[in-house]
């Protein structure tokens, strides 16, 4: 540092860095974009204790209740045992274990596909896949409401990048009939993971087929809770397709950790060769696989789980009275109510977490701007009275003064919806 960068500084701290991203903080904060980490002093669930006390959560992606089952907690303990905790080497050196072989092959067989390859992380698995078929020469066309790992993905592969509107097939047709792209890929949440809603696989493949194009359907959201056996969103609309590469993460619903891709064994084979975070990264522990095929066998046999999910979701929308603010039309375990700004979403979060409830508030750039929302996740081990209380609360705060901004700002009511 010079002394004149010294010298017109005015705050009282010496200049350096960080203090550039202190000003930057502070932007965040005015505006209600500052995120703050609750600490977790019980295992993922329903119920849960946080600085001491308990509450009901409804904050999780583990929809059938299994990160803290009791039996998931053995298999990993027995995995432990059988293969240590750590892989100490990526797959492609000596970090494959017997245990990753066989959940890979289980894998492929639950949703019906010819391999499986397993990943650490699902935001990795959507950079591998992305980055290893497409690149400069190529094409990706991408809905506007995908995760930001699809996002991020195709930014790094250095592709085409196509938008199109939140679920607008017609729109998409007319990308992919002006496209002159070497290699065409479609990439979409298969269940929207701030709306909750489904894109329709069906007519995506359709379209996929029309057009050449291979189509990557991210399962996050939907494997274990859709499907006749929890396969997944494919499953449920009930079509398959070799240009289809199915995504799944494990941490979700299957309550472990973790991601896998389906799909035609060229396709996995291609990963295996040339995918950068595939390659070059530590293989997952073993035991988490041991403790996956535990996992798998809860979720297959998990209709009543399913059956009390759906429950749970349909009471909830019976009971919620929105009012001004809009609950998104979803049937699955996300139900997002938009609030719309910023200030009022983090409020009504606090408010419902004085009465011993949590619930997110997702604001922007997660959601559009003018969206912030309450995500209520719902959890195969949420009671029908956790629902009830949830509902009676936020109809109370509703019905109660209308909220007041505390100060003008990107959060203010001119952008809440319908008003
Ligand atoms: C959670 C999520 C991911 C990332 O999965 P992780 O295993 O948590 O890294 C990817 N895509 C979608 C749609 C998700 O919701």
């Amino acid at each position: 540092m010079t002394n004149s960068t010294l010298k017109t500084q005015h705050s009282k701290r010496p200049h350096t860095p960080a203090t550039a991203l202190r000003d930057e903080l502070a932007v965040l904060d005015r505006q209600g974009l500052k995120r703050a980490r609750r600490v977790l002093e019980t295992p993922q669930g329903a119920r849960v204790r946080v600085d001491g006390r308990e509450y009901v959560a409804f904050c999780s992606n583990d929809y059938l209740g299994l990160a803290a089952h009791p039996e998931l907690i053995e298999a990993a303990r027995a995995g432990a045992a059988s293969f240590g905790v750590g892989a100490g080497a990526s797959h492609l050196i000596l970090g494959h274990a017997t245990a990753h072989h066989a959940l890979e092959v289980a894998l492929a067989s639950f949703v019906g596909r010819p391999r499986a390859l397993l990943f650490s992380t699902g935001y990795m698995a959507n950079i591998a896949i992305v980055t290893a078929l497409v690149g400069r020469e190529d094409a990706v066309f991408a809905d506007r409401l995908n995760h930001a790992s699809l996002n991020d993905a195709v930014l790094l592969s250095r592709a085409k990048f196509r938008r199109y509107a939140h679920l607008d097939l017609a729109a998409l047709d007319r990308l992919l009939a002006a496209s002159r792209a070497r290699r065409k890929l479609v990439v979409t949440d298969a269940v929207f993971s701030m709306d909750g809603d489904l894109a329709p696989l069906p007519d995506l493949i359709a379209l996929c087929e029309r057009h050449d194009a291979w189509l990557l359907a991210d399962d996050a959201h939907g494997f274990g809770v859709l499907g006749p056996e929890g396969e997944g969103a494919l499953a449920h609309f009930g079509v398959s397709s070799p240009r289809v590469i199915a995504m799944a993460t494990l941490g979700k619903a299957a309550g472990v950790f973790g991601a896998f891709v389906a799909g035609e064994a060229e396709l996995i084979e291609t990963l295996i060769q040339r995918a950068r975070p595939y390659i070059y990264t530590t293989a997952a522990p073993p035991m988490l696989s041991v403790a996956l095929m535990k996992s798998l066998e809860l979720i297959r046999g998990g209709k009543s789980r399913r059956q009390h999910l759906q429950a749970l979701v349909a009471r909830l929308r019976q009971r919620l009275s929105p009012g001004r603010w809009k609950l998104m039309p979803s049937q699955t375990a996300i139900q997002p109510l938009v609030i719309g700004g910023n200030e009022e979403a983090v409020a009504l979060s606090g408010d419902l977490a004085r009465d011993g409830l949590l619930v997110p508030a997702i604001r922007p750039p997660t959601v559009p701007q003018g969206t912030a929302r309450l995500r209520i996740s719902l959890s195969a081990s949420h009671t029908f009275d956790d629902i009830e209380r949830l509902a009676g609360c936020l109809n109370e705060i509703e019905r109660a003064v209308p909220y007041s901004e505390p100060h003008p700002g990107p959060g203010n009511h001119a952008d809440v919806p319908g008003r």
